[in-house]
C-alpha cells in the first residue's frame, strides 16, 4: 500500500523587538553574564504587572498580513499553565482565545508546481528561560535572561506532505519575515524554532493517522533527517505492527539519527489556558491596522519582476538582490544616486556581497547607506576615483556608513590625477630605473611592460586609468630611440 505523510508545523519565531514583550528589559542578551537582563515582571515576581509591548503587537500584525493572514481586531493574552524551572512564574502569557492573526495562507513552490499551505493561526507570546546543566558539578543552573523575549508562533495546517515541502515552506516563512523586517528567523542563532507534527495514512484516505510531534527542532537538515525517520517509523508501525502507535511528543537525537517518547502528549485542556486578568484585550482601531498596511514592503516576486522588467538586470542578477530586503534597499537607493541599474547591480553583487561574505556576515546585517554608496559608484563612473580604490573606499564604508565617498578619497589622496605633468614625470622616472625593462619590451617582451606599469601604479597610488596609463607608458617607450 502507498502512504502520504501528513504535516503540520509549529514555528517558533523570536522577534526583533528591542526590548521584552511585558517589560522594558532589553531582549537581547546574546553573550552576556545570566539574569543579568532581568526585572521583577520577566521573572514572575508576585504582585507585578505586565505591560504590552506595543511593537510587539505592530509586529504580530506585520507577520500576519505577510502570511495572508485575518488579523482579530480584538487580540487577547491569556495564561497557559505549567510548570518547569525555566518557567518562574508558573504559565506562559500567550494567546488562545483571540490570538492576532488567523487564517492565513502560504504560497511555496514544490517539483509539482506551486501549493498553498494554510496558516490555522498566529499568536505572540513570551519565550522561557534557559537551564544551564553543569555535569561536572551535577546541578542544573536557571538563566532568565530569555524569558518574556517576545514571540511569535506560527500554526499551520496539516497540509505539507514531505520534508522538502517542510523545507521550501520554512524558506519562505523566512523570506516574508525578514522582508518585513520583523524577525531574524536564524535557526542557527535559535531565533526559529520547530515543532513538527507527523502522521502517516493511506493515499487518498480522509482520516489522519495517529500523530506524533517532534519538538524544538533548530536546522533544516535535522528536521528533514527527523521527518524521514518518523515517516518510516510510523509505515512500519502502521504496516508491520512493529510498535503501537501513541499521540506522544519525541525528541529527535541527531547524533543517534533516532527519535524519542519525551512525554505523552498534553491535550489543551492540560494547560487550563484562561484569560490574563491583567492585561486588558488589545483593541486594533482602524489608524493602528492602516498604518501597519501601509508599512508592509514590496514581495519578493514584485520586487524581481520590477527589476527584470522596469531596470533590465538579467533574471539571475535580480534573483541575487532579492534574497535580502537589505540587499533590495541598498541597491534601490544606491541606483537612485548614480542613475545606473547594472552599475548599482554589479556593485552590489561582485562587491557588497563579497565583502558581506569575506565578514561573515548575513545580507540582512548589512549597514551600507544605499545613497552613500550610490556615490562611490558615480565617482567611479565619472572616473574620479579607481575601480581598485573604490573598493578601498568601499571597505571603509562598511566600518561607518556615514563616511562621504568624495571627501574621505581627497583626504587619503585616492582622486585620479588630472595633473599630466605629474602622470609624465612617474613615467619617465620608471622609464629611467629600468633600461633592462625598456629594452626587453623593444625587443618584443610583452611582459616586460608589466613591471614599469606596476611601478608608475605604485607612485600614483592607483589614482588613474589603467588603460590610459598603459598607452601613455608605451607611447613614452616607443619615443625613446
Ligand atoms: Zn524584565
Ligand atoms: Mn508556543
Amino acid at each position: 500500500m502507498r502512504y502520504e505523510t501528513v504535516i503540520g508545523l509549529e514555528v517558533h519565531v523570536e522577534l526583533a523587538t528591542d526590548s521584552k514583550i511585558f517589560c522594558s528589559c532589553s531582549a537581547h542578551s546574546y553573550g552576556a553574564e545570566p539574569n543579568t537582563h532581568v526585572c521583577p515582571a520577566c521573572c514572575g515576581m508576585p504582585g507585578m504587572l505586565p505591560i504590552v509591548n506595543k511593537r510587539v503587537v505592530d509586529f504580530g500584525m506585520k507577520a500576519g498580513m505577510m502570511l495572508n493572514c485575518h488579523i482579530n481586531r480584538t487580540t487577547t493574552f491569556d495564561k497557559k499553565s505549567y510548570y518547569y524551572p525555566d518557567l518562574p512564574a508558573a504559565f506562559q502569557t500567550t494567546q488562545w482565545f483571540s490570538p492576532v492573526a488567523v487564517n492565513g495562507l502560504v504560497e511555496i513552490e514544490t517539483k509539482d508546481g506551486k501549493k498553498g499551505i494554510r496558516i490555522k493561526q498566529i499568536h505572540m507570546e513570551e519565550d522561557a528561560g534557559k537551564l544551564v546543566h553543569d555535569i561536572r558539578e551535577g546541578t542544573t543552573h536557571v538563566d532568565f535572561n530569555r524569558t518574556s523575549v517576545p514571540l511569535i508562533e506560527i500554526v499551520s495546517q496539516p497540509d505539507l506532505s514531505s520534508a522538502d515541502e517542510v523545507e521550501a515552506y520554512l524558506d519562505r516563512l523566512k523570506t516574508l519575515l525578514r522582508y518585513a523586517r520583523v524577525a531574524e528567523c536564524e535557526m542557527a542563532h535559535g531565533t526559529m524554532r520547530c515543532d513538527v507534527n507527523l502522521s502517516v495514512r493511506p493515499e487518498g484516505a480522509t482520516e489522519y493517522g495517529v500523530r506524533t510531534e517532534i519538538k524544538n527542532m533548530n536546522s533544516i537538515e535535522a528536521i528533514k533527517r527527523a521527518i524521514e525517520y518518523e515517516t518510516a517509523r510510523h509505515i512500519d508501525a502502521v504496516e508491520n505492527g512493529t510498535e503501537v502507535l501513541v499521540q506522544e511528543t519525541r525528541r529527535w537525537d541527531d547524533i543517534k539519527g533516532k527519535s524519542f517518547a519525551m512525554r505523552t502528549k498534553e491535550t489543551a485542556g492540560d494547560y487550563r489556558y484562561f484569560p490574563d486578568p491583567n492585561i486588558m484585550p488589545v483593541v486594533i482601531d482602524d489608524t493602528w491596522f492602516e498604518k501597519i498596511k501601509a508599512s508592509l514592503p514590496e514581495f519578493p516576486e514584485t520586487k524581481l519582476a520590477r527589476y527584470t522588467e522596469e531596470y533590465a538586470l538579467t533574471e539571475y542578477d535580480a534573483k541575487r538582490l532579492c534574497e535580502s530586503i537589505a540587499l533590495c534597499e541598498c541597491f534601490e537607493g544606491a541606483m537612485k544616486v548614480c542613475g545606473n541599474a547594472k552599475d548599482a547591480a554589479n556593485w552590489m553583487i561582485s562587491d557588497v556581497m563579497k565583502t558581506l561574505n569575506a565578514r561573515q556576515m548575513t545580507y540582512d546585517m548589512l549597514k551600507l547607506n544605499g545613497e552613500t554608496l550610490g556615490k562611490l559608484i558615480k565617482l567611479v563612473a565619472d572616473g574620479k576615483v579607481s575601480r581598485p580604490n573604490g573598493r578601498k573606499i568601499l571597505d571603509v564604508m562598511f566600518d561607518d556608513s556615514r563616511l562621504d565617498p568624495e571627501a574621505y578619497a581627497k583626504e587619503n589622496s585616492l582622486i585620479i590625477s588630472t595633473d599630466t605633468g605629474l602622470v609624465d614625470k612617474v613615467i619617465q622616472a620608471a622609464i629611467a630605473s629600468d633600461p633592462k625593462a625598456v629594452a626587453d619590451f623593444k625587443g618584443g617582451k610583452e611582459k616586460a611592460l608589466m613591471a614599469l606599469f606596476g611601478k608608475c601604479m605604485k607612485e600614483l597610488r592607483g589614482n588613474c586609468n589603467p588603460q590610459e596609463l598603459r598607452t601613455l607608458l608605451i607611447d613614452a617607450i616607443n619615443k625613446i630611440d
